[in-house]
């Protein structure tokens, strides 16, 4: 028995939640997608993500599985279809597993899809796990193949970890998408490569542009490289076509001749992407963020854990509807400035 079959009835959200009314907000956008981060520790320290001396949660305050379980599934109840959890790294807390199989068995009652961002340093281990739970892909964020780099980056030597656990995903019959932050005189030299390699391997590449949030050691000025000038670039050497694409998200597509595979581009500084937005956001302390670029939040523990979780739970989703905004207002433009936001990244998971 996992440790997620232990739910107190009061905790039980399934049969009867009293909300479900689907999840729309004051800008007609109906939420049908959950990013629910597990935990805020990694075992990597990017350094666009997070300081070398990052300060954890104290482990009282983050939702217990059998939490995470409950609230995903009061998520679905109210429509929620696609679920992706994250991090922080969300492999590196124990008995995860359980926690994938529990919501596994929502795919097809409900749940669409289940799915994860992962560095992947510990995908080999739980690749198989995770395929037998339902999941069917998944998102792995690797910035370079370059081994010193990798360790200079991350500060940690782990590019052989991520490699092998990036072969065992596919090995078990995952899909794997790979996510890559470009970064100014870091990884921009590399950067056709890599997507070369990764088509070369038939999994599909993303690029983000780096985005203010949370205090790091760096200037983020420094790391901020707009795609449009990646796209420019790799336009010389590449045919790259628009693609219809979508994949319900901020990305836009282009496929690429050459190498015959798709390449997506998240630019929140050079193409604004949230009119068609159907997200939200929970961190491992179950503060729900209904925008990764505002401070707005609703307070989901404090729900889940009062005399009455079930109407306190469809009260605080009713109010997120209400205060989600209808854009980030993200900022790359003024050096030396404080973070847009005080928070992480691995605070609410990407
Ligand atoms: N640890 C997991 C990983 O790295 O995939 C999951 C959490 S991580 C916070 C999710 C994604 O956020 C990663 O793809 C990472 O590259 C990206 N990320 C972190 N900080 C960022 C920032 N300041 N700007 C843009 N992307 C960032
Ligand atoms: Fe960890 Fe992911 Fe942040 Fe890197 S981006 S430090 S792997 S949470």
């Amino acid at each position: 028995m996992t440790s997620i079959a232990r739910i107190p009835d009061r905790l039980r959200f399934d049969e009867a939640t009293p909300s479900p009314r689907p999840l729309v907000d004051g800008f007609r956008r109906r939420i049908t997608y959950l990013r629910l981060s597990v935990t805020d520790r990694c075992d990597l320290r990017c350094a666009y993500c997070m300081p070398e001396r990052m300060t954890f949660l104290p482990r009282r305050e983050v939702l217990s599985l059998e939490e995470l379980s409950e609230l995903s599934t009061a998520f679905i109840a109210r429509g929620v279809t696609k679920l992706r959890i994250t991090g922080g790294e969300p492999l590196v807390r124990r008995d995860i597993s359980d926690l994938f199989t529990a919501l596994g068995r929502r795919i097809g009652d409900g749940l669409e899809e289940l799915t994860l961002t992962t560095n992947a340093t510990r995908l080999a281990d739980h690749a198989d796990t995770l395929a037998k739970a339902g999941v069917r892909r998944v998102n792995v964020s690797l910035d370079t193949l370059d081994r010193d780099r990798f360790a200079a980056l991350t500060r940690r030597d782990a590019l052989p970890q991520v490699l092998e656990g990036i072969a065992a995903a596919r090995e078990a019959g995952l899909r794997v998408k790979l996510n890559t932050v470009a970064l100014k005189g870091v990884n921009e030299d590399e950067l056709r490569d890599l997507i070369a390699w990764a088509h070369g391997e038939r999994h599909e590449v993303t690029l983000i542009e780096v985005m203010p949030l949370g205090d790091i050691e760096e200037e983020r000025l420094d790391q901020y490289l707009p795609l449009d000038i990646v796209r420019k670039r790799l336009a010389k050497d590449w045919t790259l076509a628009d693609s219809d694409h979508s994949s319900g998200g901020p990305a836009s597509f282009v496929d690429i001749a050459e190498t015959g595979g798709r390449l997506g581009f998240i630019a929140p500084h050079t193409n604004n992407f949230c009119a068609n937005c159907n997200r939200l956001r929970v961190t491992a302390t179950g503060q729900l963020y209904p925008c990764l670029g505002g401070g707005e939040r609703v307070d989901l523990r404090a729900a889940l854990r009062s005399n009455d979780p079930r109407g306190q739970l469809a009260e605080a989703l009713d109010a997120a509807m209400i205060i989600k905004p209808e854009r980030h207002h993200f900022r790359m433009d003024e050096r030396g400035a404080a973070p847009a936001l005080a928070r992480h990244m691995s605070t609410t998971g990407g």
